[in-house]
């Protein structure tokens, strides 16, 4: 539920592999966040990711579909959109409707970062 409300919030579809939150099924299960560690903020070469101590943000005219963060993001919940620009986790500018719509209360925000 929380990975398809990701998507169709950010994207507009429903679509897993579009999520900023990844569930890894079978023997390791476990749910993949982002834990603001802001590795994509300093791999980026063109500074297009930036975070304002809530969320992260992408200025689409910087980004260079380079993907750089895609691959340091520790937790693997930054893509390339449809468009080849970095979707980076913005907590729903906080708000997070996976928060708000995972059935079992699951998902919780931990406070804010300065
Ligand atoms: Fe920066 Fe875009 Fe490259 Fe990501 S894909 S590191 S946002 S230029």
């Amino acid at each position: 539920m929380c990975e398809l409300i990701c998507s169709a919030v950010h994207q507009g579809i429903f679509n897993p592999r579009e999520s900023h939150i990844t569930i890894l099924r079978g023997e390791n299960k476990t749910i993949n966040v982002c834990t603001l560690c802001l590795s994509c903020v300093s791999s980026c070469v063109t500074e297009a990711i930036t975070f304002n101590g809530k969320w992260l943000t992408v200025d689409r005219d910087s980004c260079i579909s380079c993907g750089n963060c895609v691959d340091e993001c520790p937790e693997g919940v930054i893509y390339l959109d449809n468009e080849g620009k970095a979707a980076v986790p913005d907590f729903c500018q906080g708000n997070p409707s996976c928060v708000e719509w995972c059935p079992h209360h699951a998902i919780s925000v931990q406070g804010e970062t300065e």
